[in-house]
């Protein structure tokens, strides 16, 4: 810079000096200090015009001396730099591309307002999308599917996701999910779970075949086992405690059995029967009827607190196998002569049933796996109290079906209360036929 500029002052004093020794030797310095000016200010222009020209981005960057020697210099570096750096985005840009087709998910970048911004291959081979022709339009016109709109539109939980088939045909099943980035940006990812899908299927099936299956030769087994033991009198003194016990083992199949075929059904697409308007404290009087006679002998006290006029939108053979099972369970599981209570209400505008007891609760660490499969906290006493270990599966599924969820409360030593949470747009309030209260 300092260079330039010594030279530049050099050019310019040399021009004008020059310019007025040969003035002064024509016998006029004026005029000649004069036109070393000129030609001075005339190499300037012409630096000015070489400027513009390049700036234009016609030809190269042009050199020269002085200070304009330095701005050329500077300009032909920051053009390099900026070539260097467009280079490396584009080299970004093609990776990032490349990457983006490999992926399998579909992934599409939608603007605030939902319009596709930017879709990767997948997007176009599982949604169906064409680009350029549907970028810039809404998603929701593209992907129309109800299940798939109402997500968009906020509805339901959205880090779950949805499933919906693909646009093209329902061949293909679909999983999305939308998560937001950036200022009001959303990217919507969508995956094939077809193949998922069609397992899950297909181990439904099998368990619902194989149980259907084993229950008709289980039913004559258990017929003959039955009348073997009830006249007990005719049997071979050693042959009556096998026999029981085979009679015992028997009936716990057959309970698995119907609890099995019970989850393959809540399971499947299709209900047993559409909703009804259920009178829930009808059904809790049923089953406060079925549970005394369970508890027999071992006297517990079974109490229910119910808002009469409290009825619930679902299906009452399902909710009757949820609410059973619950009360059941608390037969089981609590010691002789406990007391067990079944409460119906509003817990702010949502439908609340809880039935709680005060056995020996459950510790903690077992809550969380408590509605899997076959998970007991003691195998061995559940299974010698007729457990089947699938009561709360079975109530986790039958209430998911009413978009309802299962909360249990339990502590040792404090007894255990296990609530079904129903959403309040399930509640219908009817005149009572009794009086509220407890029943
Ligand atoms: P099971 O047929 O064994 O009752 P469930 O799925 O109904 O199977 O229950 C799973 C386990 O949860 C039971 O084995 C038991 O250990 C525990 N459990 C369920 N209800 C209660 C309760 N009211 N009190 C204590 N433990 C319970």
């Amino acid at each position: 810079m300092i260079r330039g500029a010594v030279a530049e002052t050099a050019l310019g004093g040399g021009l004008l000096a020059g310019g007025a020794l040969l003035g002064w030797m024509a016998g006029d310095a004026g005029l000649g200090a004069g036109l070393g000016l000129l030609a001075y200010v005339a190499w300037h222009v012409r630096n000015i015009l070489r400027l513009i020209v390049s700036l234009r981005g016609d030809g190269d960057t042009p050199e020269s001396v002085g200070l304009w020697g330095d701005l050329f210099e500077t300009l032909h570096r920051s053009r390099r730099e900026a070539t260097t750096t467009r280079r490396r985005l584009a080299q970004i840009v093609q990776r990032f591309e490349e990457s983006s087709a490999a992926l399998p998910d579909a992934a599409v970048v939608l603007g605030e307002d939902g319009t596709i911004d930017w879709c990767n291959e997948a997007a176009q081979r599982l949604l169906g999308l064409r680009t350029p022709r549907d970028l810039g339009q809404r998603i929701t016109n593209v992907v129309r599917h109800p299940a798939f709109v109402a997500y968009f539109n906020g509805e339901g939980e959205r880090s779950a996701g949805v499933e919906f088939p693909a646009p093209q045909g329902d061949a293909l099943m679909l999983h999305a999910q939308i998560v937001s980035f950036g200022q009001g940006r959303r990217l919507l990812v969508v995956r094939d779970v077809t193949q998922g899908r069609r397992l899950e299927q297909v181990r439904r099936d099998f368990v619902a075949n194989a149980s259907h299956e084993l229950r008709t030769p289980l039913t004559v087994i258990y017929g003959f086992l039955e009348t073997l033991v009830s006249d007990e009198a005719a049997l071979p003194v050693r042959w009556r405690r096998p026999l029981e016990l085979m009679t015992q083992q028997t009936l716990r199949m057959q309970r698995i059995i119907d609890d099995m075929l019970m989850l393959a059904q809540l399971e499947g697409d299709g209900g047993q029967g559409a909703d009804a308007d259920v009178d829930i404290l009808n059904l809790l009087q049923l089953i406060r009827g079925e549970a005394i006679a369970l508890s027999g002998s071992r006297g517990h006290r079974i109490e229910i607190h119910a808002d009469a006029s409290l009825w619930l939108r679902g299906n009452e053979a399902e909710l009757r196998s949820a609410f059973a099972n619950l009360v059941d369970n608390a037969v089981q599981h609590t010691p002789d002569g406990s007391t067990i209570t079944m409460r119906w209400r509003l817990q702010d505008d949502s439908p609340l049933l809880e039935v709680q007891d005060n056995g020996e609760g459950i510790a903690a660490e077992h809550l969380p796996r408590l509605s899997e499969r076959f998970y007991r906290v003691d195998a061995s006493r559940s299974r010698a109290r007729g457990g089947t270990g699938l009561g709360l599966a079975i109530v986790k599924h039958a209430l998911a079906r009413h978009d309802a969820q299962l909360r249990i409360r339990s502590a040792l030593g404090e007894g255990s209360t296990f609530g079904c949470l129903f959403p309040p747009e399930r509640a219908l309030h009817r005149a009572p036929r009794q009086a509220p209260g407890t029943a």
